[in-house]
């Protein structure tokens, strides 16, 4: 099975190539995962990654849109059952050209000014350094979400960029690398949603908010395992679909009768559904009938692209 950050990158390349911040996304990319190497045709810029849907953004960046010479060489690992793919831009000093990168890659180059001006290039820029130089663990495991960069100005401006979208992350150095990571829930579903990993958060969700309920189970006494089990997963998908809609439109939106069923989730997440007809002085159908349209209004929100 891919991993979640495979699944995460896989999803990003889905999103079109527009020409405002295509410049922006490659020069991030260019400065996590951009190598010189120097070969009887000049030097070349080689673009090392794992993920073949990444290996086909760049080169259709450098060829369809920026219409630079480029090739894709495909390593097999049969071992590791992975493939490596390298993309040749084959005249660096045009490509840095390009794309308006002077100084050294590694220690004090910078992206020109013009490329982070816009909010959208920005996000590009962060899209750009996610898809070459970033992971997210699974949310089952723990909340980590890092990109790895050579130079530690890049990592400078990366926080920056964090900040100017009010998500706070810290720079640490390991071995020769600087790493900008986040390490909490909300603001790593803030960052994949920034950067359009939609369908990554919904399933983040889904695990965050089981867990949450496994907590409340785990602390619960006095009750039947196979009771509370029954209503845990029932009353897991209506929380998961209530916390998306308040992320995406505020739960103030909805009609007073499912405003009414979602709060009353909220406040009970535990609760049995007959329990919350009591609650709520509601027939059990009627209940049910909110908990759907409340799901079907979640599930097509999270369809929707984020502005
Ligand atoms: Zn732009």
């Amino acid at each position: 099975m891919e991993s979640f950050s495979a699944a995460a990158k896989n999803e990003i390349c889905q999103l079109p190539l527009d020409d405002c911040c295509v410049m922006a996304e490659l020069c991030a990319i260019t400065f996590v995962c951009g190598n010189l190497s120097i070969s009887s045709s000049g030097v070349r810029m080689c673009y090392n990654t794992e993920s073949k849907a990444v290996a086909k953004r760049i080169f259709d960046t450098l060829g369809r849109v920026l219409k630079l010479d480029a090739e894709v060489i495909v390593k097999e690992n049969t071992l590791k059952k992975k493939n490596t793919y390298t993309v040749a831009a084959k005249d660096a000093p045009l490509l840095l050209r390009t794309l308006g990168i002077e100084g050294n890659l590694l220690t004090d180059a910078r992206p020109p000014a013009y490329l982070v001006e816009k909010e959208c290039c920005k996000t590009a820029m962060l899209r750009g350094a996610f898809l070459g130089g970033g992971t997210v663990s699974s949310p089952k495991k723990n909340y980590h979400f890092e990109f790895v960069v050579n130079s530690e100005s890049f990592a400078r401006l990366l926080r920056k960029l964090l900040e100017y979208f009010e998500i706070m992350a810290k720079i640490i150095r390991r071995k020769n690398n600087y790493v900008v990571y986040l390490n909490e829930g909300d603001s790593i579903v803030s960052l994949l949603a920034l950067i359009g990993a939609h369908t990554s958060i919904l399933n983040m969700e889904n695990v965050r908010v089981l867990k949450e309920m496994r907590n409340n189970v785990n602390r619960a006494v006095n009750c039947e395992t196979a009771n509370i089990n029954k209503t845990v997963n029932a009353a897991f998908a209506q929380l998961a679909s209530i916390r998306i809609i308040e992320r995406k439109i505020g739960i103030e939106k909805l009609s007073d009768s499912l405003r009414r069923a979602a709060v009353l989730r909220l406040e009970n997440p535990e609760a049995s559904l007959r329990e919350l007809c009591e609650l709520g002085d509601s027939t059990k159908s009627g209940m049910n009938h909110r908990f759907r349209k409340i799901n079907q209004i979640a599930e097509s929100l999270s369809k929707e692209d984020l502005p």
